[in-house]
């Protein structure tokens, strides 16, 4: 894990992404908004009945057809009410999903945007527990917290108007437990914000660690890292539980104040009223519908409160979410179009972590057409060098251009156009043949998918299959063999029709036989490119126009496979080695 996380959007950001969403949602806002209203007032007719009633009967001024009356407007109100709920419960849920679904677009479409270079430095935990939990929390929220919030927040504020329309010098009873719930939430959401950040960040590394300790289960096992990777998971776990402690040691003392808070006014209501009878300034009535009141508001403030207190979590979660936002382009502003296919690397040094340099003054300038193969021993920063050719990274002193201008400055989905990195990694997504195809040309025809596959030597083994090039694939589908898979990235890269080809070990992982097959559809697809391949093993890179050889982070030598072994240099003694191993033979 790195300590390089994701960024987290402050305050203001979050508010800007809420006032945008509720903008965007104004028509349906305004509709939930007055269904609840609806159910709201209709809900304050049955305490003011049963005042009505309380009053004319004790007074004796209420004749029956008069009760008939109230009754009939007592049924009337409470049909309402269902109603009016009914409805404006399915309007408030079809809201929260429609800004959710927004949200998550959104965010999807941030994710995938991401520099992989930004992606591989935050970690996996860090996002995955943003695409997973943090997105669990901010749907929760929208769902069910903000509809809610809003029936509540309404409810209370329609309830008091009325209580204050029946008698206000009663109705000040009801604001006694004002203070309490005001303090006592004001000092808990000053703590509980970051408390829960805390927590939502310790939930993000203890996955990462997890995470990490799964992947790497083969590696940790073979080199008996065990002990060390159980006690980071307990450091991981050590910090989740004492965040998760902190914040439920503040909920231990605000909630049993607030639920004071909530049953407080009905007594102040019942002993203020009582004495404010006595004094004649009330009426039984009043006094029984404000206490009424009370009583209704308990639910609602409740539930307020206890909204508020997981809307805490959710905005936190929505700040996390909305901070991939903010993540800052590797390429701002790319409007570069290059002039030519001329690449050309110049005096470029690059490092990882400040101060150490993996790349100490390269420079490489391939003729359009040539194949260079670079060899050099493990670490001496081959991959590097292709994933800056590549524009995955910038160089931090020098300059990689293509045509003429930075990498850095064309559009990422334009370079790809001209220069492509092919790697060990051959992911088969899940869909069918084509959808993995189209990846690379989403116009393309299937007459133009299948004269792919056949340059690759997959037209066969495609049409094979149950279904063609619609036959689904990937996990829960017809799962490839790894040379498949390999073959359908490659008629991808055929799609995709660059004119550069950087290949970083592109065919290592494959048993020698299945290589060998490979080779020849990677042969067809490379002819007419300029190449540049990371070889892996020599007799790949014999054949080179130029062999490149690296050693910490600078190019050694470099020159024709005759040229280097006359030389008697590194590659000499590269190539030696490599002969004498039985396995080299290949
Ligand atoms: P090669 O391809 O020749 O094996 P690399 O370019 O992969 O060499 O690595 C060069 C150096 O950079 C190594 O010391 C390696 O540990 C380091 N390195 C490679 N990738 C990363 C990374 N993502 N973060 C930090 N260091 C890295």
């Amino acid at each position: 894990m790195s300590e390089a996380g994701l960024p987290i959007a402050d305050g203001a950001g979050v508010r800007r992404v809420g006032v945008e969403l509720v903008r965007a949602h104004r028509g349906e806002l305004a509709l939930v908004v007055g269904l609840h209203a609806i159910a709201a007032m209709s809900g304050l007719i049955a305490p003011w009945v049963i005042g009505r009633m309380i009053e004319g009967l004790s007074s004796g001024t209420l004749e029956v057809s008069g009760v008939d009356l109230l009754l009939i407007l007592l049924a009337a109100a409470v049909a309402v009410q269902a109603t009016a709920t009914r409805f404006a419960q399915f309007a408030s849920l079809r809201l929260g999903e429609s800004v959710f679904a927004r949200l998550r677009e959104n965010f999807l479409a941030t994710v995938t945007a991401l520099p992989l270079s930004i992606v591989e430095r935050a970690g996996t935990g860090d996002l995955l527990s943003r695409t997973t939990s943090d997105i669990d929390a901010v749907a929760q929220t929208v769902r069910f917290g903000v509809p809610r919030l809003l029936v509540t927040g309404m409810t209370i504020l329609l309830t008091l108007g009325a209580a204050f329309l029946m008698n206000p010098l009663v109705a000040v009873g009801v604001l006694a437990a004002v203070p309490l719930i005001v303090l006592s939430s004001r000092w808990y959401l000053r703590r509980s914000g970051p408390g829960y950040r805390r927590q939502l960040a310790s939930y993000g590394r203890m996955v990462g660690v997890v995470n990490e300790t799964v992947e790497g289960a083969r590696t940790i096992d073979a080199l008996a890292l065990a002990p060390v990777q159980r006690l980071k998971i307990d450091r991981a776990l050590a910090e989740r539980d004492a965040a998760e402690r902190y914040t439920l040691g503040l909920r231990s003392v605000w909630y049993p104040l607030t639920t004071l808070g909530f049953l407080l006014p009905v007594i102040v209501v019942l002993l203020w009223g009582g004495f404010l009878l006595d004094g004649g300034l009330a009426t039984v009535g009043a006094v029984t519908t404000i206490a009424l009141y009370a009583m209704q508001l308990t639910g609602p403030v409740e539930e307020l409160v206890n909204w508020m207190d997981r809307l805490q979590v959710g905005t936190t979660a929505l700040a996390r979410i909305v901070g991939v936002d903010l993540v800052p382009s590797d390429r701002p502003g790319a409007d570069g179009r290059p002039q030519g296919d001329q690449l050309a690397a110049r005096g470029i040094r690059f490092g990882y972590r400040d101060g150490v340099d993996v790349l100490r003054g390269v420079d490489l300038v391939p003729e359009v057409g040539e194949r260079i193969a670079i060899v050099g021993p493990s670490g001496s920063g081959k991959s590097t060098l292709a994933r800056l050719l590549t524009g995955v990274n910038a160089p931090r002193e020098g300059t990689v251009e293509l045509g003429g201008v930075d990498v850095m400055s064309i559009p990422l989905s334009d370079l790809r156009r001209h220069v492509a990195l092919v790697t060990q990694e051959h992911h088969v997504f899940v869909g069918t043949l084509a959808d993995n195809l189209r990846l690379a040309a989403p116009d393309a025809r299937d007459g133009e998918l299948e004269e792919a596959l056949s340059v690759v030597g997959a037209l066969r083994w495609v049409r094979a299959m149950p279904h063609g090039v619609e036959t689904v694939v990937g996990s829960g589908g017809v799962v490839l063999t790894p040379a498949q898979a390999q073959q359908l990235a490659l008629a991808r890269l055929v799609l995709l029709d660059p004119h550069t080809l950087v290949l970083d070990e592109a065919t290592s992982l494959l048993d020698p036989r299945a290589a060998r097959g490979l080779e020849q559809s990677l042969d067809r697809v490379l002819a007419g490119r300029t190449v540049i391949a990371i070889a892996h093993r020599l007799h790949t890179a014999r054949d080179a126009d130029r062999i490149i050889v690296m050693r910490d982070g600078e190019i050694v030598e470099s020159g024709s496979h005759d040229e280097l072994v006359s030389l008697d240099g590194e590659y000499a003694a590269l190539w030696r080695s490599w002969q004498a191993e039985p396995e080299g033979e290949d």
